[in-house]
């Protein structure tokens, strides 16, 4: 089996220093392709540091709606300067009225100030959307056309949703929260995603997955354990776990291929 992990930290203090492991054990479980998304200005560096030295991973840029605070003034400059160094797309980038809403004018403006230099650059973007998804689909309209693609991470969305998310070109990520198994609700959207629109992620080192009758937030999750993913939404879809992940590849290497480094991903 041939997996690429949609969205994934591998810069995180909490996983870098385990990276030759979890690197080994990625690949061992199939795991050959890594979008690997910073979440603030701060990180931008370790993320080109991985994306340079690691095999298959494509780094991800921007900033996330947790960490607005962190930014330098010439943050849009400093930005579209590691967008220019490597292939890469413009992430996590997003909206969340559950964590903090107190700030949404700014993760809005911050938001739209992203969504331009992935147009400008021609470069899909990676979402993150928590309980703001009619802000997401009226601020993100615009771009629909001028938009390289766009995954929203970890999707948590209605399936009343996914049609006009479709409309906005979007692929939907599914993370580790479809192997708790009382989180029948993303189990049932997994299964009203169009074939062709689905792709898998870890959110490593966060959202770890259901194993053992548990979920240890005490250990990081890491790429490894994408398959317990994979193989969730195989049965709740009814189809062999081979079959979806070769499909949800080529997903991901259609929405990728113009932003892959030039030595083409081993497979
Ligand atoms: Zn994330």
């Amino acid at each position: 089996m041939t997996i690429f992990d949609m969205h994934c930290h591998l810069q995180d203090t909490r996983l870098k220093p385990l990276l030759d492991d979890v690197f080994e054990r990625a690949l061992r479980a199939g795991v050959k392709g890594f979008l690997n998304c910073s979440t603030e200005q701060n990180d931008w560096e370790d993320v080109l540091d991985i994306a340079l030295t690691r095999l298959n991973v494509i780094p991800a840029f921007g900033v996330h709606p947790w960490y607005l605070g962190n930014l330098a003034d010439d943050w849009e400059m400093v930005l579209e300067s590691y967008l220019n160094r490597v292939p890469s797309l413009v992430g996590e980038i997003g909206l969340d009225r559950e964590k903090d809403p107190g700030n949404l004018d700014m993760q809005e403006e911050i938001f739209i100030k992203q969504l331009e230099i992935a147009v400008k650059q021609g470069l899909p973007v990676n979402i993150h959307c928590r309980k703001a998804w009619d802000r997401l689909l009226h601020l993100a309209k615009p771009y629909r056309k001028k938009l390289a693609g766009m995954i929203i991470h970890s999707y948590s969305g209605t399936i009343d949703l996914i049609k006009p998310l479709l409309e906005l070109n979007a692929y939907f990520s599914f993370s580790l929260s479809l192997t708790r198994p009382r989180n029948t609700r993303v189990q049932k959207t997994v299964c009203a995603v169009p074939i062709d629109r689905l792709v898998f992620e870890t959110d490593s080192p966060d959202i770890p997955p259901y194993k053992d009758g548990k979920v240890d937030y005490k250990v990081p999750n890491e790429p490894a354990n994408i398959l317990l993913g994979l193989q969730k939404a195989a049965d709740m879809r009814g189809v062999p776990v081979e079959e979806l992940a070769e499909q949800a590849w080529s997903n991901s290497i259609r929405l990728l291929k113009p932003y892959l480094p030039k030595q083409e991903l081993s497979k």
